[in-house]
């Protein structure tokens, strides 16, 4: 099973689908994860009922963190911003399928802080908790 997951990964890695800018957009957000050098941006669509239409990241950095990007764009698209609020990084470990050690973790989770950071309105992704 694990084996399954790690070909995810690279899978979307190598191949993303939801790589790209939106612009117009409604939501944005950026940041980074210096510990790896991991970059992620990402850019929603909303609807008039708060629902996320459009969603798509870009950056660099390492399989994991662009992965976790692009399964994490991939799982918000329908969902509304009062949802997104309530993701935690379970749900994105859930997503990534694979037990990982702290440091990945920070390029994991990268993608989420970012998500929230512009769901809420944030300043600073200082300010981000990825509790719900
Ligand atoms: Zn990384």
């Amino acid at each position: 099973m694990d084996d399954l997951y790690r070909e995810l990964i690279i899978e979307r890695y190598k191949n993303p689908l939801y790589r790209g800018e939106l612009d117009p957009h409604d939501i944005s957000f950026e940041d980074e994860n210096p510990v790896c050098g991991d970059h992620i941006r990402i850019d929603l669509r909303v609807d008039d009922n708060d629902i996320v239409t459009e969603a798509a990241f870009s950056g660099q950095g390492c399989s994991i963190s662009q992965a976790s990007a692009d399964l994490l764009v991939e799982s918000i698209i329908g969902k509304s911003l009062d949802e997104i609020r309530g993701l935690t990084k379970d749900d994105v470990l859930d997503l990534l399928g694979i037990e990982l050690g702290p440091v990945r973790l920070k390029c994991a989770l990268l993608s989420l802080k970012v998500l929230k950071g512009g769901v809420y309105g944030l300043s600073s992704a200082d300010d981000v908790s990825l509790e719900a």
